[in-house]
């Protein structure tokens, strides 16, 4: 079973968080990056799983369908880092 992300919504970004809690997450190809995590020091702002702020479950990034207006997110560039 998987989650869908909308990416250009803020209800469903703000559903997630990143493991430290953080809302301030963008997803990359074949994980997550975390703006606030990074900034910290001794603290790798990478990470493959997202938690749900209302339910507490954590699904890791092949759980999870971020989906843009112009279609899924993994979809859109794939093509551009080979296959993964
Ligand atoms: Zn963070």
């Amino acid at each position: 079973m998987s989650e869908e992300i909308r990416l250009e919504d803020e209800t469903d970004r703000w559903r997630w968080v990143c493991p430290r809690g953080h809302r301030t997450w963008e997803p990359t190809n074949n994980h997550f990056w975390c703006q606030s995590c990074s900034r910290q020091r001794g603290v790798d702002g990478e990470f493959s799983k997202l938690r749900n702020k209302a339910t507490g479950e954590v699904f890791e990034r092949e759980d999870l369908r971020l989906v843009t207006p112009a279609g899924p997110y993994p979809d859109l560039w794939s093509g551009r880092e080979g296959s993964a």
